[in-house]
């Protein structure tokens, strides 16, 4: 039998969790549809939990781990009276209000969930080489995120991958630190925009390995070194380096919501005035909406904004 509820929150990464935290807090009893732990990608808890050290999370003089972080904001919400499942949503219908959702791990045909309103929270995902031990190096060495973890490669040789505007950016930035960048691109032209290019060729710091692939990852508690195959002539170097990021694009986590929400021609979920999607009812924060900032702090932060978004569109809607 379906439950009927003031919210639903798809998605318990921190904006997620922030939404959960603050609809608790309003005695809307938030449902949090978190997830399933069967994937090392797709998880409750959202990318964070493939973070080691966060030293940029205001409130945190020493850092904290990534799963430690997403597992004190789950407690938090919980202490106000949020509710888990542990499940994926596997179906919407946002045709009519009040709006439906499926879950994976619900019986029968009914909808798990009738609820006045729904926030996305579903966030995005880094995509990633597909080569052997990528998922467990990530954190130990291997990163998608030079924001967050390019401090941790202080006077270190590191690789970028990628040859568009963020693999420009995330090299330009890692070589504050780093004491060289290579940034290995699969074809011989980069993809990213002219002033990005020229920035990056007059750099000193950074180095271009062309036509390649990384093929092969090496060390075994943390990165030691890749394997860099050339596409043309098929010949493998060693590369010794103790970083490798990732910067090969993002993909938001909005498949499920295809044909019934305006996204943009990547996917993104598109807000306007705040976190309010085309459909009354059903608000969008963190980075399935915001292919631009993608911080735990900013998805955090737009997650606060959903929660008062549907506390007052249901006032509104009640009145
Ligand atoms: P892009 O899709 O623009 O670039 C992805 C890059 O990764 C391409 O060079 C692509 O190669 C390469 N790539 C894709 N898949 C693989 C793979 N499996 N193995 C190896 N290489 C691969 O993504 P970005 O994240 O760079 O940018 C996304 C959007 O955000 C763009 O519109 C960009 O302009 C914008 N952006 C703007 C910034 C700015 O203005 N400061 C900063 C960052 C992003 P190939 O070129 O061969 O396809």
């Amino acid at each position: 039998m379906s439950e009927k509820v003031k919210v639903v929150i798809i998605g318990s990464g921190p904006a997620g969790l922030t939404a959960a935290i603050y609809t608790a807090r309003a005695d809307l009893n938030p449902i949090v549809i978190e997830g399933e732990p069967s994937s090392t990608t797709d998880q409750p808890g959202g990318q964070l939990m493939l973070t080691s050290d966060i030293e940029n999370y205001p409130g945190f003089v020493d850092g904290i781990m990534g799963p430690e972080l997403m597992s004190n904001f789950r407690s938090q919400a919980q202490r106000f009276g949020a509710k888990f499942d542990t499940t994926k949503a596997s179906r919407v219908d946002f045709s009519e209000q009040p709006f439906r959702v499926w879950t994976n791990n619900q019986t029968g045909d009914d909808p798990a969930y009738i609820a006045d309103s729904v926030i996305i929270s579903t966030g995005a995902r880094s995509l990633l080489l597909n080569i052997d031990r990528e998922t467990e190096l990530i954190g130990h060495g291997l990163s998608t995120c030079a924001t967050c973890d390019g401090f941790f490669f202080r006077d270190q040789d590191i690789a970028v991958v990628g040859g568009g505007d963020s693999a420009l950016e995330e090299a330009g930035f890692l070589t504050k630190f780093a004491k060289s960048v290579t940034v290995i691109h699969r074809r011989n032209e980069l993809r990213a925009s002219k002033i990005m290019q020229d920035r990056a060729f007059a750099n000193p710091k950074l180095s271009f390995i062309w036509d390649s692939t990384v093929t092969e990852l090496h060390g075994e508690k943390s990165l030691e070194g890749v394997t860099v195959t050339n596409r043309v002539t098929g010949d493998n170097t060693e590369l010794p380096v103790t970083g490798l990021f990732v910067a090969i694009g993002h993909s938001p986590n909005t498949d499920l919501f295809k044909g019934q929400i305006d996204m943009d021609e990547v996917g993104y979920i598109i807000t306007n005035s705040g976190t309010t999607t085309n459909v009354p009812g059903v608000f969008a924060c963190g980075d399935v909406q915001d292919h631009i900032y993608r911080q735990a702090i900013t998805a955090a932060g737009s997650g606060c904004m959903a929660a008062i978004d549907v506390e007052k569109w249901l006032k509104q809607s009640e009145s």
